[in-house]
């Protein structure tokens, strides 16, 4: 084989594989929770096209998140955390075992870049509302320093080791009077509210910076598909393609993508939104 052959199919080859990667969908994962095995949960993400995740868990867990070549990481603060516990995993949150971090320390962690949103925000678990005053001193620190919030809302799975949930607490009209009081807040509904989904829809009709993740929507083993493809349309024809956002809450990523992907009143400008280009705006302005 000639030396110019050669070097022609190589160009091809190469050609290919670029071109590939530009077509593959990238994936923004904003609702990550840790798990056992880190290392294997990141790699799987990053074989499933997962370039980004806001990962939240136990403060301890989260320092093995850092970001590497295939996946940037995003490190949350869950608050509060009822009975110092992580719900469902029950991990200690925090080194001294309690509710709700001390907001100097938090300030310093933000300072020091180890905070990059203020979520899974869990005052629902611990039975009280999003807007909650014990909730304010976080809110202040988010909008001085401009990071995102990410409040948990709708339902919850069971077992999750949480006397005071209510799940009346997840309703997301109730996030109102923190809204009033602190406008620049930028907040995302986590779950899109489910099964407050039209309250949410509400809210974000209302509130033109509030977004939505649609993480356990997407999961077909919690949300019967027919289901999902209804709250999708419902969100759809409000006209909030812009502000929906793709997470995994855990579940195996392949399934998630595949809820989206069969979604055939979705144009596939509408998937990449969802997919990640929704939150590269929310979370980089870009
Ligand atoms: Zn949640």
């Amino acid at each position: 084989m000639s030396k110019y052959l050669l070097s022609c199919i190589i160009l091809v080859l190469i050609n290919a594989a670029c071109t590939n990667k530009a077509n593959r969908t990238q994936i923004f994962d904003v609702h990550l929770h840790g798990d056992a095995a880190p290392e294997k949960q990141l790699s799987n993400l990053a074989a499933n096209s997962v370039h980004t995740i806001a990962v939240s868990t136990s403060w301890a867990q989260q320092q093995i998140y850092q970001s590497n070549n295939h996946l940037t990481v995003l490190h949350g603060l869950f608050v509060p955390c009822p009975n110092g516990k992580v719900p469902y995993s029950l991990q200690t949150c925090f080194e001294d075992g309690k509710e709700w971090p001390d907001v100097n320390w938090v300030e310093q962690q933000i300072k020091e870049k180890k905070i990059d949103f203020i979520g899974e925000v869990l005052a629902q678990y611990h039975g009280i509302s999003s807007s909650d005053t014990l909730m304010y001193p976080y809110y202040v620190l988010a909008e001085r320093y401009n990071l995102p919030v990410g409040i948990h809302t709708g339902s919850a799975g069971p077992d999750h080791g949480c006397p005071d949930f209510k799940e009346e607490m997840g309703n997301p009209l109730l996030l109102k009077k923190a809204l009033q009081q602190f406008p620049k807040l930028k907040v995302w509904l986590m779950h899109g509210g489910a099964p407050f989904v039209k309250e949410c829809i509400e809210m974000m009709k209302t509130y033109p910076g509030l977004y939505a993740d649609i993480s356990v929507l997407n999961n077909p083993a919690i949300i019967p598909a027919n289901d999902f493809a209804s709250i999708m349309k419902a969100f759809i024809d409000a006209g909030l393609e812009d502000r929906l956002m793709f997470g995994t809450d855990n579940a195996d990523v392949k399934t998630c993508i595949a809820a989206i992907e069969q979604l055939d009143f979705l144009t596939a400008k509408q998937k990449e939104k969802i997919f990640y280009q929704n939150a590269e705006m929310f979370f980089r302005g870009r």
